[in-house]
């Protein structure tokens, strides 16, 4: 037996003896674990999960020991993400900081920087939250007004956010900040900072949604002391990392919905139980729609895997990656319309005992998907990143072709 098959097996058997039962398959709304320095389980199974897989340093299986990471091999990765999908594992716990700001750290940070914010992260001790959108800097990025002025040993930040996703339960964000105004170019005078929400001068304030409930946040920064140690990268050189962690950030969306996350359903039993006899023209429209959007999933998925293996072999998947996010968001909100279709009234139900969980669960993950195709860099910016970088093709607001 080749090692890589006698870690298969020793894997499998380790989850299927310590994952619980009730953590395979999809997780319900607000039922998911977030890393954070008072973390906050519904249930001891929530609990054991996540304390076995951060014992087993399986929080970040790739990233070197000497950060709290397990040192894996990229093939002995992909046996252990094939092997949780498998057994429909749920993620132990959700942390913004390892799938953005980590991997950033890793190439950026110096030995210090990892050394302090790595090992919390590996651990689940932190939450983090990301600072980048501002009211005039969404697509726009670079027009990012925030600033972070020298003072010697520290930068005094003001300025505020908009966005924040769960700013107010964060420990710690990274934020892009202003810190040369000089540059002609926007994109110029930009750097990445990490800051302590508790922090003197620091507000996160809830945004009020129209559904009742929101994890967004405005932040606002009122002469906010931040240590010098906690600049990322060079000064005024924070838009390449910017750019890598959207990358890092787009990646991490395009695997939402894989199995683990609420929004995962399976559009083609789902449909079979509400319309278990096409009868009408238009029932087998809807039909014909969603064998459609399943071939289009699992096309995804194999792709998914393609890109994994040619990544695997060394080759260059940038390409494909930054595809990755517009589609898969674009296709889950095809499938959600689609479910809506089918269900009717059933799918429009919010609170209630006359609608099932399923039901309800549904209604939101659908109104969730729209929010998907526009976080991370809305579909339309994806499309003019696909056709700048990938396509190569002429920058039509630079006066190329349209
Ligand atoms: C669920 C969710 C979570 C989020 N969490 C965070 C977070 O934690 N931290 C954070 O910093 N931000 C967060 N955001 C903000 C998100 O990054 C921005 O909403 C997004 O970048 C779009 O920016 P905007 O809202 O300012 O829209 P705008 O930039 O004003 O865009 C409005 C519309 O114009 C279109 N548009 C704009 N420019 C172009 C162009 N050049 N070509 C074609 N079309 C264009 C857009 O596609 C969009 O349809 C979150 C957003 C959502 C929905």
């Amino acid at each position: 037996m080749s090692s890589l098959e006698t870690f298969r097996t020793q894997t499998r058997a380790w989850l299927e003896a310590n994952c619980p039962a009730s953590l395979r398959g999809p997780a319900a709304a607000g039922e998911l674990v977030w890393g954070a320095s008072r973390i906050e389980f519904a249930n001891e199974d929530q609990q054991l999960w996540f304390e076995r897989m951060r014992d087993r340093n399986w929080f970040c299986p790739a990233w070197p020991e000497a950060y709290g990471g397990a040192g894996l091999a990229s093939e002995e990765v992909a046996v252990l993400e094939q092997e949780l999908r498998r057994l429909r594992c749920r993620p132990p716990q959700i942390n913004l900081g390892i799938w953005m700001l980590g991997p950033v750290l890793l190439e950026y940070g110096t030995e210090e920087q990892k050394q302090r914010l790595l090992t919390p992260m590996t651990r689940g001790e932190v939450r983090w939250c990301q600072g980048f959108s501002e009211p005039n800097a969404g697509s726009d990025l670079a027009n990012i007004r925030t600033s972070a002025r020298d003072e010697g040993d520290h930068f005094v930040v003001d300025g505020s956010k908009i966005w924040t996703s769960y700013g107010d339960k964060s420990d710690w964000m990274y934020a892009l900040v202003r810190t040369d105004n000089s540059s002609g170019k926007k994109q110029e005078g930009i750097s990445l900072l990490v800051l302590d929400m508790h922090s003197e001068g620091v507000e996160a304030r809830p945004i009020d949604l129209i559904s009742g409930k929101s994890s967004f946040c405005e932040v606002f920064f009122d002469g906010v002391k931040v240590p010098k140690e906690n600049l990322i990268g060079p000064l005024n050189g924070g838009w390449t990392l910017a750019k890598k962690l959207l990358q890092h950030e787009r990646s991490a969306m395009s695997k939402f919905g894989e199995f683990s996350l609420p929004t995962h359903f399976d559009l083609m039993s789902i449909l079979r139980e509400y319309l278990p006899q096409a009868r009408t023209a238009s029932d087998h429209v809807l039909e014909a729609r969603a064998q459609a959007c399943a071939l289009d999933e699992q096309a995804y998925n194999l792709t998914v895997q393609r890109m994994g293996e040619a990544a695997r072999d060394g080759q260059d998947v940038s390409g494909i990656a930054s595809i990755m996010k517009l589609v898969h968001t674009e296709q889950e909100k095809t499938k959600f319309e689609i479910l809506v279709d089918a269900m009717g009234h059933r799918a429009l139900g919010w609170d209630g005992y006359e609608f099932s969980a399923q039901e309800l669960a549904i209604s939101k993950a659908w109104l969730m998907s729209y929010t998907q195709t526009i976080a991370g860099g809305s579909s339309e910016v994806q499309l003019n990143v696909i056709a700048k970088r990938v396509l190569q093709l002429p920058d039509a607001s630079k006066g190329g072709a349209k």
